[in-house]
């Protein structure tokens, strides 16, 4: 199976899962995970519900605010492209769908069940979950990729120096991160030594991000990175092509933009990353009106 189809399962957009004839013989651990998985389930989690089944690194340097990476003619461009009529892309609306029976729990259930996780090896060199930050109840959502060292020993989303050039960013745009948005990213635990994420450790952690994004029912979704980028958006399209547009994701808009660690390496791409911004801002200010 490719990485694109692969992806699309993990996060529930593609064919219902289905182990081929002898996949489980070659996996016997993922056997005895399901088999566990499904008696926990039975033992002491809420029954499943009606509701529709649900759904994977880089570097860092102090940013200028991001007004001062703006130019007035990228502002202006952008702006432009926001008042005109939205360009949605067309993604096929499908049901989330999940490799297990997908049980919906709650927001403190969820973080318990994350906090306990050992349904992929990231379980066994994590220091500790990242779960997420900020306001559940928010409309904006940022989802980023998979915590890195400093987010594994802290257990918050982009902390470190990304996490304060998106803070930046956030509060040039006039975001608090605590309030305004909630940040998660599609992996719960640190791969090791910042490795991309595999599609085997993304298929095992989707159903925590799809029943995050179910909570939150964010207005709009700021996907970060290229992983997440391409996770949520079924696609291996770059984020220079994807960016500068508005996509849905189980329709829910969503603006694709760069990781804050790619920022801290790539100069030159932070002023598309504020463009970026301001573009969601303005979509941001379009839907809520
Ligand atoms: S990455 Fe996700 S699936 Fe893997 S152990 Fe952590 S929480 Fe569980």
């Amino acid at each position: 199976m490719n990485r694109s189809s692969f992806i699309q399962q993990a996060i529930g957009l593609g064919p219902q899962w289905q182990a081929r004839s002898g996949w489980f013989e070659q996996h016997p651990a993922e056997l005895d995970r399901q088999a566990i998985q499904l008696a926990q389930q039975q033992a002491s989690l809420p029954p499943l519900t009606d509701a529709p089944p649900s759904p994977p690194t880089l570097a860092e340097d102090h940013l200028p605010a991001p007004a001062m990476v703006t130019s007035a003619a990228a502002v202006a461009s952008t702006a432009a492209s926001a008042s005109a009529p939205p360009q949605v892309t067309d993604r096929p609306e499908q049901p989330l769908t999940s490799p297990q029976p997908q049980v919906e729990l709650g927001w403190e259930q969820l973080e318990h069940a994350v906090a306990n996780c050992q349904n992929c090896q990231l379980c066994h060199t994590r220091t500790q979950t990242v779960f997420g930050r900020g306001n559940p109840q928010a409309r904006w959502m940022l989802i980023g990729e998979a915590p890195g060292e400093q987010e594994d020993r802290q257990g918050q989303p982009f902390v470190g120096k990304a996490g304060q050039l998106l803070d930046n960013m956030l509060a040039a745009a006039g975001l608090d991160r605590e309030n305004d948005v909630y940040i998660a990213n599609v992996l719960k635990c640190r791969p090791p030594g910042n490795r991309n994420p595999n599609p085997e450790e993304i298929l095992a952690c989707s159903s925590y991000l799809q029943q995050q994004i179910r909570h939150v029912q964010p207005t709009l979704i700021l996907a970060l990175g290229r992983f997440a980028v391409q996770t949520l958006l079924q696609t291996e399209q770059s984020i220079g092509k994807l960016r500068g547009q508005l996509h849905q994701y189980q329709g829910i808009p969503l603006i694709a933009t760069y990781h804050p660690a790619y920022l801290l390496r790539n100069l030159p791409d932070k002023a598309k990353a504020w463009q970026d911004m301001v573009l969601a801002k303005q979509h941001f200010s379009r839907l809520s009106s």
